[in-house]
């Protein structure tokens, strides 16, 4: 493994939040007694080094990341369903164009965008996705509409909108999703033919677990700038960059997709924990390490079946937050 492996956990007690990060203290917590509602949430993952963000910058990437804890933590507060607060949460991130999701989303090779979204429930373990999609405003809405409004569990392309649509999703025209900030890193990376890994971070995600204990997962992007047209990453399927089942973990990930496809990131993280009773954070821990080793870069948010949860990311950073009844907190840097 070339790159370090920077981890950082969190286990909550009660109203008492504890981190822990491998190069610095490292604390643990029995679960709580009465189980509690906790929303984690990640805004993608890269190089993100304070000493490329401006202040200002910074200041704006932490009002949105709180923007969108509040949004799902003002459902699980209300006794509300962790399904419902992973969708909310995201739907704030992916009206904010400051996120690669719904507004905001990076611009194809082509010019254009194509969405990939998800949801899984894990009461039943039922799950929705879309995948290219080019005309809905929210495809976070269309994933939930697949998971229960048709018997299936992915639709792509045209047959995508055209769902959404009948479903009385808002569609939009795709130049809906333009923004400058985008298009100047589309026809950088043309012109460099070169990405960096700052040209696909921002993807958004979401894992919850409810005052009944029930946990989920939602993950929506615009993918990577540049991509082929037609290139489907890990965001909409489920097992890579998604997965949920009650008792066991949610997961949502980003970083380089088709490593995180080629590793079965979400599953493999929720298997460990199922069949070899490892904790959240050593199962996520192993599965980016062979994200990493096969060339890979990206990060997880992981929510055990009892309410802890875990940060792990391998790149420089990842922008995220938690939030519980004892308050929410954002971070976007390695080293906090
Ligand atoms: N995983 C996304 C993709 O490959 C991009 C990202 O999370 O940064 O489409």
């Amino acid at each position: 493994m070339t790159m370090t492996l920077i981890r950082f956990a969190a286990i909550a007690l009660g109203g008492l939040i504890l981190t822990a990060c491998a190069t610095a203290a490292s604390e643990s917590a029995p679960a709580p007694e009465t189980p509690e509602w906790r929303l984690v949430i990640h805004g993608g993952a890269g190089v993100i080094l304070r000493s490329q963000m401006t202040a200002e910058a910074d200041a704006e990437y932490r009002a949105a990341l709180h923007a969108a804890l509040d949004a799902g933590s003002d459902i699980l507060r209300a006794g509300g369903s962790a399904l419902d607060a992973v969708e909310a949460t995201v739907l704030v991130m992916e009206d904010d164009p400051l996120f690669n999701a719904g507004k905001g989303a990076v611009f194809t090779a082509a010019g254009t965008h194509e969405l990939d979204a998800s949801i899984m429930d894990g009461r039943s373990r039922d799950a929705g996705a879309v995948a290219g999609v080019t005309r809905v405003k929210n495809p976070i809405r269309a994933a939930r509409a697949v998971m229960e409004q048709s018997e299936h569990v992915m639709f792509a392309g045209t047959g995508a909108d055209a769902f959404a649509e009948a479903q009385g999703l808002e569609l939009v025209d795709n130049t809906y999703f333009n923004t400058d900030r985008r298009r100047e890193a589309l026809e950088r990376v043309l012109e460099q033919r070169t990405r960096s890994d700052a040209d696909r971070h921002g993807t958004v995600g979401a894992v919850a677990i409810d005052r009944d204990g029930n946990i989920a997962a939602a993950t929506t992007t615009g993918g990577m700038t540049a991509k082929a047209a037609g290139r489907i990453g890990d965001t909409p399927l489920i097992g890579a960059a998604t997965y949920a089942e009650n008792g066991v973990c949610a997961v949502s990930a980003t970083g380089h997709g088709e490593y995180f496809i080629r590793v079965g990131v979400a599953k493999t993280i929720c298997d460990r924990v199922k069949f070899a009773g490892e904790d959240i954070t050593t199962a996520a821990e192993v599965a980016l390490a062979e994200v990493a080793a096969l060339g890979g870069d990206g990060g997880v948010i992981v929510i055990g079946g009892d309410g802890a949860y875990s940060f792990v990311f391998n790149s420089e950073g990842m922008y995220r937050g938690v939030s519980s009844p004892a308050g929410a907190s954002v971070a976007i840097y390695r080293d906090e």
